[in-house]
């Protein structure tokens, strides 16, 4: 195990020797918003005891709405052009690993059938520095998903806050590691002695991260999944559901995304990949008017069925960090923690 100590000051010299390297750095706002792009290194935020942010940063890797390609009809045939590469090298800079551990469970659907040049080249241009987190809110849920307020997944460079306003920094990847030799200055060695170390993924929460009341065991809830697509649970589980997609569009890991062309005129547009979700009544609306998902209890089941269930038969991975956003931004008050420990507790 590789540990370094960041010191405030080396925190300030790194994101200054960055930004001077043209890095695009991004940390979470200090109004809790969201991610942003910082251009001043005093604008950082590495606040452990912050909740996690409205939005994810998810958007970094796969933007609400980008150009795949741009077409323009000439007379007798059709130009097409390739949108500007994403090749800028960036730092995500405090991650929550409730946001780093929904990379590795992207990964997968984006290098599954089809490899997405767009989400893999910011992906590689991307180092997350994670920060261990000390809060815990009634929505937070990432004890019961086999993830932890110390967990490493997904970040390249792990920190712990250290009393003294430093942060101990471990090396999880051979990324991190890379970054860490380029920007050797900045980082002094540490043996450890007396720092708080963070606790590996296998391990509980450190003392001092909060404890979350929220409980279930999602092997529970998969085996119950496996067996119920038709139980009468689902007539009502998503009842109140307005069918906003706010809870998709916040989420980390939800990926729902369509193709369309859009036109900037007669002769010229883009073909555009931007955000979609299943909460939409439309979302499988075919041409003949059918819909196989034709109210929102049905829509919500394949909600909980894609995260729980789907998702982890395919790939082994669950589409759900436990960060709690898609309840906290609810307007219909629907929270996702609620509904699975009900199903925690039905027979199979
Ligand atoms: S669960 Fe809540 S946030 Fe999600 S679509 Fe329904 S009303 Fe909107
Ligand atoms: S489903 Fe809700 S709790 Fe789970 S990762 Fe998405 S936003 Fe967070």
């Amino acid at each position: 195990m590789e540990l370094y100590i960041l010191s405030v000051d080396n925190l300030k010299k790194l994101s200054e020797e960055l930004i001077k390297q043209n890095w695009d750095l991004i940390s979470p706002s200090e109004d809790g918003a969201g991610y942003q792009k910082v251009v001043n290194s005093d604008k950082i935020s590495l606040n452990s005891k912050a909740a996690p942010t409205k939005i994810s940063f998810k958007e970094y890797f796969f933007p609400k709405s980008e150009a795949l390609f741009y077409f323009k009809q000439n007379q007798n045939d059709v130009e097409l052009s390739d949108p500007k590469s994403a090749d800028t090298k960036t730092v995500i800079f405090g991650a929550k690993p409730c946001d780093a551990a929904s990379l590795p469970a992207l990964e997968k659907v984006f290098n599954w059938d089809y490899h997405d040049e767009f989400f893999n080249k910011r992906r590689d241009n991307t180092v997350i520095i994670g920060l261990a987190c000390n809060y815990s809110d009634e929505y937070c849920f990432c004890n019961s998903v086999g993830l932890s307020q110390n967990s490493e997944k997904g970040s390249d460079i792990f920190l712990t806050g250290q009393n003294d306003g430093s942060f101990l920094a471990k090396i999880v990847t051979q990324k991190g590691k890379d970054f860490v030799a380029a920007f050797k200055e900045s980082f002094s060695q540490s043996d450890a002695a007396g720092l708080s170390q963070p606790a590996s993924d296998s391990e509980s929460p450190k003392k001092e991260a909060p404890a979350q009341a929220r409980k279930f065991d999602y092997q529970n809830i998969k085996n119950w999944l496996d067996k119920n697509f038709a139980n009468s649970f689902w007539n009502t589980a998503g009842e109140l559901c307005l069918g906003c997609a706010q809870c998709a569009f916040v989420c980390p890991t939800c990926h729902c995304f369509d193709i369309v062309d859009e036109n900037c005129s007669l002769n010229c547009g883009r073909r555009a990949k931007n955000w979609d979700s299943c909460q939409f009544s439309i979302f499988t609306k075919h041409t003949s008017g059918h819909n196989p998902r034709d109210n929102q209890n049905k829509r919500y089941r394949q909600r909980i069925m894609h995260k729980f269930k789907y998702y982890n038969d395919k790939f082994e991975e669950i589409l759900c960090t436990g960060c709690g956003r898609c309840s906290r931004g609810c307007e219909a008050g629907i929270d996702i923690a609620g509904i699975l420990e009900e199903i925690d507790q039905l027979p199979e």
